[in-house]
């Protein structure tokens, strides 16, 4: 894959999942912008790594759910860079609970970050990639966005959004050759599910037909396959990342 002279934003670039697609495409020659939210020694940290690829790194803290300040720092990326290339929408959080203990805030911030923030990121490159007549989308949605968990009502819903945000989008943009894809990770070791009882990550691993959790290169993996030219003819696909755990 050669990425050189192109440009990825990654959304929630800062660890976990994030950092590792913008290792992946900043090892192929991409320049890359991390999109984050709290720290700012977290994303410094995240550019000194990726700057070891030898491309141009920038960190952006920025909310992806406020549709003004992710226009402002779409429209920052491409005068700092030159253009986007690739939009990679993984920035994501939970709130998981029974929705019967689940508050109207728990459904709307997840909902909120996961796919209204998807929608800014797309609503504010759309035309920027329809008049370069190229570019790449990959969301990350997630296995419970295909099948549902108990407690994550909130959670699967904004990744079911994404898939419907992904296909519709694909559509609107596959004539200007434009791809819009997902993937769909199962249980990948992450802050995220490092959060998770040793008891609930037990049940999980056991369940997964691969036997083993996986990995953010695993998900990187994919994700950079999606953007490279020889996926120019896949669109509106979801991948599952998940070692079988969603068959
Ligand atoms: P993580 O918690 O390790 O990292 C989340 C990243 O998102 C961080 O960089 C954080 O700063 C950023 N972020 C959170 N809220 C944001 C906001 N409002 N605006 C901008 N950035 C924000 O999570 P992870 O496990 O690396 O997950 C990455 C993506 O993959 C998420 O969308 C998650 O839902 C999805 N996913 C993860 C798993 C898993 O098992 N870890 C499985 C399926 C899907």
């Amino acid at each position: 894959m050669d990425f050189d002279n192109k440009t990825a934003v990654v959304t929630g670039g800062s660890r976990g999942i994030g950092l590792a697609i913008a290792k992946k495409l900043a090892a192929a020659g991409a320049n890359i912008a991390i999109l984050y939210v709290g720290e700012e020694n977290e994303g410094l940290t995240a550019k000194n790594e990726l700057e070891q690829y030898g491309t141009k790194v920038e960190q952006y803290l920025c909310n992806v759910a406020d549709f003004a300040a992710s226009k402002e720092v779409v429209d920052k990326v491409i005068s700092d860079f030159g253009g986007i290339d690739m939009l990679i929408n993984n920035a994501g959080i939970t709130r998981d609970k029974l929705v019967l203990n689940m508050d109207e805030s728990d459904f709307d911030t997840v909902i909120a970050v996961n796919l209204k923030g998807a929608f800014n990121m797309i609503k504010h490159t759309y035309k920027h990639f329809m008049k370069k007549r190229s570019g790449r989308i990959v969301s990350t949605s997630s296995i419970v966005g295909l099948i549902g968990n108990a407690g994550q009502a909130n959670y699967s819903a904004s990744k079911a959004g994404i898939i419907g945000l992904t296909k519709s989008v694909a559509r609107e943009l596959a004539g200007r050759g434009i791809t819009v894809n997902a993937v769909a990770p199962g249980y990948i070791g992450t802050d995220m599910t490092n959060a998770l009882s040793d008891k609930i990550k037990d049940s999980m691993q056991a369940q997964i037909p691969a036997k083993r959790i996986g990995t953010p290169e695993d998900v990187a993996n994919v994700v950079a396959f999606l953007c490279s030219d020889e996926a120019a003819y896949v669109t509106g696909e979801v991948i599952r990342v998940d070692g079988g755990l969603a068959i």
